[in-house]
């Protein structure tokens, strides 16, 4: 078991889920332990996901590593994220997507991570999680409360999309607010698949079998 968070981050580097070094360097500087209830933080390092309230979790680390190594993250990438639980994957990408001068400065005040979260009270916290990093205050990270099934078109478009709740299918929003080159990470049913957007209406598609996840619920 793991008693602290680079010892999180070595076995899921050992295990071969974690392998870019930004994506590691992501996970040393956001600590777990800052996204689990009080009462859960003897957990907050193993390798497990944990309830969060409302029937939900923070997700397992192996799930997290390896969807956002596919995600291939880069500073400046406009993300949407729907469901943002714990706002601990949230904050992973933000630190992935952020220029070390602060996005809002290169983006023209854009947003670089738009984060949906469809209860309420899970939206609030993942606000005030996230914000022990400050990625709220410097307009880095944007919260809202909303189904994520429709994506967010006033944000639109998104280099990169994310969803950590499984559907039985892939919305057409998530599709037609992409950019095109721009790639979709996303479970379905036990799967996590891969889309990159080719043209207007074209995806090349990979799956990767059997994983577990919360279910995307629309509404
Ligand atoms: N990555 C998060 C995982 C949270 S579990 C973490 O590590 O903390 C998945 C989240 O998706 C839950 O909080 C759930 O409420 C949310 N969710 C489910 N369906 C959704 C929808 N249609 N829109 C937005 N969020 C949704």
């Amino acid at each position: 078991m793991n008693y602290s968070n680079s010892e999180l981050v070595e076995e899921l580097t050992e295990l071969g889920y974690l392998k870019s070094q930004s994506l590691i360097d992501s996970f040393l500087a956001i600590d777990r332990k800052d996204f689990v209830p009080e009462s859960l933080l003897e957990f907050a390092y193993y390798n497990e996901p944990l309830p969060i309230g409302n029937d939900q979790t923070i997700s397992q680390p192996l799930t997290v590593a390896f969807m956002l190594e596919l995600l291939d993250l880069k500073a400046g990438d406009k993300v949407l994220e729907i469901g943002s639980g714990s706002g601990w994957q949230t904050s992973l990408i933000a630190k992935m997507v952020e220029y070390s001068g602060g996005i809002a400065e290169d983006k023209d005040g854009r947003y670089g991570v738009i984060s949906l979260e469809r209860i309420d009270s899970l939206a609030q916290m993942a606000i005030n999680n996230v914000s022990k990093y400050g990625f709220v205050e410097r307009g880095v990270v944007k919260i809202i409360n909303f189904d994520g099934t429709k994506g967010y078109e006033t944000e639109a478009p998104f280099d990169k999309i994310i969803a950590s709740a499984s559907g039985k299918e892939i919305p057409q929003a998530w599709k037609d607010q992409l950019v095109i080159g721009g790639k979709i990470v996303t479970p379905v049913e036990e799967s996590i698949v891969v889309l990159d957007k080719t043209g207007k209406n074209e995806f090349q598609k990979r799956e990767f079998h059997g994983f577990a996840f919360v279910p995307l619920i629309s509404g």
